[in-house]
This record gives C-alpha cells, structure tokens and sequence, in this order.
C-alpha cells in the first residue's frame, strides 16, 4: 500500500516534470535550419537566398525550421504552443518591430505552423492563413516537401512581410537616405585611401631604387614581395613572409609577419517575440 502510494507520487512527479519539459535546437543560422533533412543542398541554397534578400530589403528576420516530431521535443505541447516557445526562445525579428516569421515544419507529424511576430497586425494572421492553406499544403499534400517549403518562403516573404511593409515605408525612406549619406562617406574615405596608398607607394618606391643590396651592393635592383606561407583559419592565425629580392645576385632578405585569424561573421537572432499569432496546417 505505502509502496503503491509512494510509486505513484513518483509517476505523478514525473508526469509533471514531462508536461514542462521541452528541448529546442540550436540554429545554425537565422534562414533556413533543416534538422529533418528535408531540403536537398541545392534547395535550401535557393531558399535560404528568398529569406536573405527579404532580410536585406525589409529587415523581417524569416527563419524556416524543420524537424522529425514534436514529441522528441516537447511533452503534451501542440505544434502551435512549441512554435511559439521556439520563435521566443531564439527571438526571431526585431524587438521593437516584432517582424519575425518562423515556419517550423514537423516532417513525421505532418504538421506545420507559421507563426508571426507581434509586430503584424490582424490582416497578416488572415495572410498567414492563406499561405499555409493555398501555398503550402497543397503541394506538401502531393509529396512535394520541396516544392511547398519553397512557396511557403516565397509566401512569407511576398504576402506577409512585403504586404505589410506599407506602414513602416516612412522610416525605411529616412534609413535610405541615411544609408546613401553614408555610402558616400565611405567612398570619399575609400577614394582618400587609396589616394594615400599610390603616394605612399611612390615614395617607398623612390626609396627603395635608391637603396643598394646589402649583399652585392648593386642599387636599382631590388624588388619587393609579400607572400602568404600559412593562410590563417577560424582557430589560427597565419604566417607570412615580405621578401626584398636582389635582381643582380639573388640575395633574399625575409621578415616575417603574422596573419590575424579569419572572423566568421554570424547572422543572429534579434530578440524578437511571439503572442502565439499566426496559422496551423496538416497534411
Ligand atoms: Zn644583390
């Protein structure tokens, strides 16, 4: 009887402990993350280009996720209440505008939701519908995962984000306007730069037809040449060599210099949040 009782308090535990508990992957990157491995390479490369250039002309963050089943990572949650833990956890968009999107795609469920950020208003819940039910599901219905992920990204980004991007066209004027103040900033620096390098260039150049071989003391003849022994990666900086060559006799004089290590720039997830808006589909 104590035994009985003190198994089910364990059972009961937990029971709680599986109804809360919940997993989610780490995103590879802020476009496309295939955990099912349901895009081909060269599919997802095409998808990830429709969801990089709408990040590009609107800053609206839509991230397209795919994985097996539900259950490996939520216990006794929909499909819906995951997206919405999912599209908070990574904060996908922008805080303020609230102009993420997820697509998350359950491949053995069959299940699928795109979910919208706070920032859309009532008319892009009706547009996210119509997305799931008149651009996904058919083709998903068909077999065709490719083909449905693909026009769900076309979707988001042609009928959601881009239809939405009426009210926010006055800011977007002004960023422009500022963007092109500052191409030209760049490019008046760029041109000073250069400017600076061809005098410098010229003078080192003066300086060295004057300098003699150290070796076979001819003067005229030497040149000079950078060379990449080593090229630096992610986790290691490289080795180079500047080589003064002597035309009259050959004499090499090195001086070695280090390269810094490659920086990998990664796109990242903005703090953008949920309220559970958007629309569900089956298939
Ligand atoms: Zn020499």
């Amino acid at each position: 009887m104590r035994f009985k009782l003190f198994a089910s308090i364990i059972a009961l535990g937990i029971g709680t402990q599986m109804a809360t508990a919940q997993r989610f992957p780490d995103a590879n990157t802020t476009a496309v993350n295939d955990f099912a491995d349901m895009l081909p390479e060269d599919d997802e490369t095409r998808i990830t280009e429709i969801l990089d250039t709408l990040e590009q002309d609107t800053g609206a963050d839509a991230t397209i996720v795919t994985l097996s089943s539900v259950r490996f990572y939520a216990q006794d949650m929909s499909v819906a209440d995951y997206a919405t833990a999912l599209f908070n956890e990574w904060g996908i968009g922008d805080v303020e505008d609230g102009n993420g999107v997820l697509l998350i795609v359950f491949r053995d469920d069959k299940e699928l939701r795109l979910e919208i950020g706070e920032g859309f208003d009532n008319a892009a819940q009706t547009r996210a519908k119509d997305v799931v039910d008149d651009d996904i599901i058919p083709l998903f219905a068909q077999g065709d995962m490719v083909g449905g992920i693909e026009a769900g990204a076309n979707g988001i980004a042609d009928h959601i984000v881009r239809n939405n991007r009426v009210s926010a066209s006055n800011t977007a004027d002004t960023d422009d306007a500022k963007d092109s103040n500052m191409l030209w900033y760049i490019l008046g620096g760029i041109g000073a730069f250069i400017a600076g390098i061809f005098g410098l260039n010229r003078r080192a150049a003066a300086k060295l037809a004057a300098t003699p071989c150290s070796a076979c003391g001819v003067a005229g003849q030497l040149e000079k040449s950078r060379v990449v022994l080593e090229e630096a990666t992610e986790d290691q900086e490289g080795r180079g060599e500047n080589r003064t060559t002597c035309g009259a006799c050959g004499h090499i004089e090195r001086e070695s210099y280090t390269i810094n290590r490659v920086k990998i720039e990664k796109d990242e997830f903005q703090g953008g949040k949920s309220k559970g808006d958007g629309a569900s589909g089956k298939w």
